[in-house]
């Protein structure tokens, strides 16, 4: 049998029969010929994860970009962002073993390629180690950028398709006051904002990404800051809080929604919402 017709039946193992052993037996086989190295030991990676072993896979999806730093081109070839990436050696990360929300100690659950996604950033590491915290059952990333705000900082227009979106948040929240101060941690893009001040809030707003506050000040005339949430500082009290898609990109949530909750008003209501997918931090 060729090299060809033994990964044929391999990916037929693994994918039409699911007999997951036996197909990684004959990518062990292949997987230092010099032409498919690359691929077999992807998929070795694959089934180590759906082994249970998602150290093994880690390791075994970065020997499969070292002998082939392109192979985005064969295995991505129908995500934009990704078939032209190219894997030019680990860049520093920030290393979290216990858990953000309780510290104990995580166990590794689960390993991820950020390129199978969309949206990849071709700045950062393609391996995503998740891990589980057996006390308070929080998944999360092992690893992530230092500066990982710097890297995504895409600007977007705001998209009119959010306005209904935020007016129904808006119009959940009178049920809870009346106040007409508001604040937003995360501005984005802006639609929450510009929601609010069509119907009549006194709008703050901040971001750690200063090129989404030069955006809201310069297309909206927003009264908007540059600020890390972990590190502002206000005595203004708020009727409204919004913290949308926020709480899983801070290191430290808890202190974050202590934070949030200082600068209630009496009365007041804190709106989030968490959007949990591989690409995002931590
Ligand atoms: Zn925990």
């Amino acid at each position: 049998m060729t090299d060809i017709q033994t990964l044929e039946q391999a990916e037929n193992l693994l994918f039409n029969q699911s007999k997951i052993e036996e197909a990684a037996e004959l990518y062990l086989a292949l997987s230092n010929s010099k032409e498919l190295a690359h691929f077999c030991n992807y998929r070795l990676a694959k089934i180590a994860n759906l082994l249970g072993d998602p150290e093994t896979a880690y390791a075994l999806y970065y020997k499969a970009f070292e002998y082939m730093p392109n192979l985005a081109m064969d295995l991505y070839t129908n995500i934009l962002d990704s078939k032209d990436y190219v894997f030019n050696g680990l860049h520093k990360e920030k290393e979290v073993n216990h858990c953000p929300l309780c510290g104990k100690l995580g166990t590794p659950k689960w390993c991820y390629p950020l390129p199978e996604a969309t949206g990849f950033n071709h700045a950062i590491n393609p391996i995503r180690l998740w891990l589980y915290c057996d006390e308070c059952h929080h998944v999360f990333a092992r690893d992530y950028p230092e500066q990982v705000f710097d890297l995504n900082n895409n600007p977007r227009n705001a998209d009119p398709a959010y306005f209904s979106y935020y007016s129904e948040v808006l119009s959940n929240l009178r049920q809870y006051t009346n106040g007409k101060t508001l604040f937003e941690v995360g501005i984005g893009a802006s639609e929450c904002l510009l929601a609010a001040r069509e119907v009549g809030y006194d709008c703050f707003g901040i971001d750690v990404i200063e090129r989404h506050v030069e955006d809201a000040r310069r297309r909206y005339e927003l009264n908007v800051e540059t600020h890390d949430f972990v590190k502002f500082v206000s005595e203004r009290k708020y009727d409204v809080i919004i913290m949308g898609d926020v709480l899983e990109h801070v290191s430290k949530p808890i202190e974050a929604i202590r934070k949030a909750a200082e600068l209630l008003a009496d009365d007041g209501a804190l709106w989030g919402q968490l959007r949990i997918s591989t690409v995002h931090f931590p």
